[in-house]
């Protein structure tokens, strides 16, 4: 079996990160409505303060992701989060899907989405993840020429890589995820895209995503894998929900021998030669 060397004899590790999309997604497919807006304006406004309390609590520094348009919507909370600690990604301007984009179209994006961050907290974006669709090499090329060195939008492993595009490796790491890990399955609730009148999807009871989370856990640990813990605000940051995130976070704590620590830390370690 595949082994990964972690730091100070660390068995496994494990990254928390948030992808604060707002209703960027709306916006771009729908055009705006105030319905939407209540909604996507939950995450950032109300969910995200949430979040970070709890990171807090734990002593806990963590990766948001963020289309540029929901940063500009949001940019006391982008500064909010910037300030206690924790990374901001990039996620695209209105969460595109990059795929369906022409080269020039996809590049104006990255320029602008990158610059509307740095403009808010000083700092470029390093860490992206691709907001949908499939990732092409096209983007990976722009993101390497953009000065990103994490991309994480995989779901192809459990351990992270250093990227490799066209045979050579690169400089960036890629840090994979899984929608075993990820919320929306279990917690969005939203309407079901079929025909017919709208219906909604199910949603899972806390105790059960509890369960699934730690058994996925405690299997990753026991491989020596990377725990990578994708969740939105918007289908997390309910009171009942946030409850999970927290007694998985003591699950963890009291796991020995795992490095609990954040993205930029992995990608240090990824590409540390
Ligand atoms: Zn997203």
């Amino acid at each position: 079996m595949e082994k990964f060397k972690w730091p100070n004899k660390y068995k496994s590790a494990v990254i928390f990160t948030f992808d604060v999309d707002g209703c960027a997604e709306q916006q771009l497919y729908e055009g705006n409505t105030l319905g939407h807006n209540s909604a996507g304006d939950y995450r950032p406004k109300i969910a995200v303060p949430r979040i970070l309390n709890i990171l807090d609590r734990h002593g806990l520094k963590a990766t948001f992701i963020i289309p540029a348009w929901v940063a500009q919507r949001f940019p006391q909370r982008v500064k909010e989060i910037h300030n206690r600690g924790h990374e901001i990604g990039a996620h695209g301007y209105l969460h595109e899907n990059f795929s369906t984009l022409s080269e020039s179209e996809e590049r104006e994006i990255h320029n602008k989405s990158g610059k509307i961050i740095a403009d808010m907290i000083g700092t470029p974006p390093k860490a992206f993840r691709t907001p949908g669709g499939p990732l092409t090499t096209r983007t990976m090329k722009m993101l390497l020429e953009n000065g990103y060195d994490c991309d994480s939008s995989s779901v192809k492993n459990y351990f992270p890589s250093r990227v490799k595009l066209e045979g050579k490796e690169v400089d960036m790491a890629e840090i994979p995820f899984s929608w075993l890990t990820d919320d929306f399955p279990y917690f969005w609730g939203g309407y079901e895209d079929k025909p017919g009148p709208p219906s909604f999807m199910p949603i899972s009871a806390p105790k059960d995503v509890l369960e699934y989370w730690m058994a996925e856990f405690d299997g990753i640990h026991e491989i020596g894998g990377l725990f990578v813990y994708l969740n939105h605000p918007r289908a997390i940051g309910r009171i009942s929900r946030l409850r999970v995130l927290d007694k998985l976070i003591h699950h963890i704590k009291a796991t020995p021998s795992v490095w609990i620590t954040n993205l930029r830390e992995v990608v240090n370690w990824v590409l540390r030669e």
